[in-house]
């Protein structure tokens, strides 16, 4: 029996990271479920899997939290705050640590699990975006394990050969790393200014949360990934090529030096990664509808767009560069994104935002988590000021 902690079990990931483990009741245990503020979903989870710990960020919701499971007789205890989020990462009775919360408010917490030996089921980029050689040396020396959760990143290394050795060592020309293009791959360049939420969050393929669903629609988030690639392939940025994959029944691909290019295909559902890499290198059932290539019919395969999505040059830019400028793009992209969300910043202005702020804050070496999250702080107000700038008075 598996000890599994779910950081963010209240999100897209995390319940679908519930249902894998509601299918192999024998095998996995949900020890510990946190949450930022829906008390609501969380308790319900309470009620189904009986966790050892229950953690919502915020303390308020924590208190209501805590009565609703007095009331219902639950010996589920109720933590609060960043303290309790690094406790149920390291607890001696968990064995895998699902980092599933959104963005940089997963960092700490999924170092912890790196820090205590977990294996580290990875959905959240932000973490590794911002942190990269940190995190990578955070699982070596500690002897933890780090499975991709992005599907992108799963599906690599799947095509991995077993003893993986660097891409030189192993044969490997290049990484294919494929994406949908997202809702508006097709929409004329000229009406994105106007674009809503609502319609940026209505992907083609995947339901996801909405932070991830901008992200997809800027393709800032296919940026992200490349930079996430890099760090758990070692490989430089020039070695992966992003391939535009409208159906996304590919989920990536690996290319050889002898011309062989091996790709993970099947159903665009999370719960394919989540079960694989909660199961490596053994294999479970995720509960996902078999893959009908009859259905499929045909794959499509394009260039991006680097004109129509900035960020994507942005983010490969970064990448080149090195040191905290991951963490200042990121930091940018949570603020633009959320300004986006709140309808206070058009959509095109987003890789603006973006741009200005990495060109403000100087990055420097990753000497430190400190450096990085002062990086963090700082890219945050200054691509807040850029908001203010730019504000979308429709
Ligand atoms: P979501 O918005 O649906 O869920 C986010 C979870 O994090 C929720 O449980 C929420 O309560 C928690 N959370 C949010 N802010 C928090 C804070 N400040 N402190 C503590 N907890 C907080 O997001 P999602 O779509 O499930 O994505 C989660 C992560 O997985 C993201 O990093 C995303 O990039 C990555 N990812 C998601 C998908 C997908 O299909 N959804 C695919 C690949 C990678
Ligand atoms: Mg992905």
């Amino acid at each position: 029996m598996k000890g599994v902690t779910v950081l963010g079990s209240t999100g897209s990931i995390g319940v679908n990271t519930l249902d894998v483990i509601a299918q192999h009741p024998a095998q996995y245990r949900a020890v510990a479920l946190t949450a930022n503020r829906n008390v609501e979903r969380l308790f319900e989870q309470c009620v189904v899997h009986h966790p050892d710990y229950a953690v919502m960020s915020d303390e308020t919701a924590a208190e209501q939290l805590q009565q609703k499971i007095q009331a219902e007789g639950l010996a589920t205890e109720v933590l609060t705050g960043a303290d309790g989020l690094e406790k149920v990462a390291m607890l001696p009775q968990c064995e895998q640590v699902m980092a599933a919360i959104v963005g940089a408010a997963g960092l700490l917490p999924t170092l912890a699990a790196a820090r205590a030996g977990k294996r580290v089921l990875l959905a959240n980029k932000e973490a590794l975006v911002m942190s990269g050689r940190l995190f990578m040396d955070a699982v070596r020396e500690h002897g933890a394990e780090l499975l991709p959760v992005d599907s992108e990143h799963n599906a690599i290394f799947q095509c991995m050969p077993e003893r993986f050795n660097g891409l030189e060592d192993s044969g490997i020309e290049q990484i294919l790393l494929t994406g949908s293009g997202g809702p508006f791959r097709l929409v004329a360049p000229a009406a994105l200014a106007d674009v809503t939420p609502d319609q940026a969050c209505a992907h083609p393929n995947w339901t996801m949360g909405r932070k991830i669903s901008v992200d997809s629609a800027t393709m800032m988030n296919k940026g992200l990934e490349l930079i996430e690639a890099c760090w758990l392939f070692d490989a430089p940025p020039e070695k992966i090529q992003v391939v535009v994959h409208p159906q996304s029944i590919i989920h990536s691909m690996v290319e050889y030096v002898d011309g062989s290019v091996l790709a993970q295909m099947g159903s665009p559902d999370m719960r394919i990664p989540i079960a694989h890499a909660m199961a490596w290198p053994q294999r479970i059932s995720s509960g996902v509808e078999r893959l009908n290539l009859f259905d499929v019919a045909r794959l499509d395969f394009e260039h991006p767009d680097v004109t129509r999505f900035p960020c994507l040059r942005l983010a490969r830019e970064v990448a080149q560069m090195g040191g905290t400028a991951a963490a200042i793009l990121n930091a940018a992209n949570e603020i633009a994104v959320e300004a986006f969300l709140g309808q206070t910043l058009r959509f095109t202005d987003i890789s603006r935002v973006i741009e200005a702020t990495l060109s403000d804050v100087s990055a420097q070496a990753a000497a430190s988590l400190a450096v990085v999250l002062q990086d963090d702080a700082t890219a945050r107000e200054v691509a807040q000021q850029h908001v203010s700038r730019l504000e979308w008075k429709s």
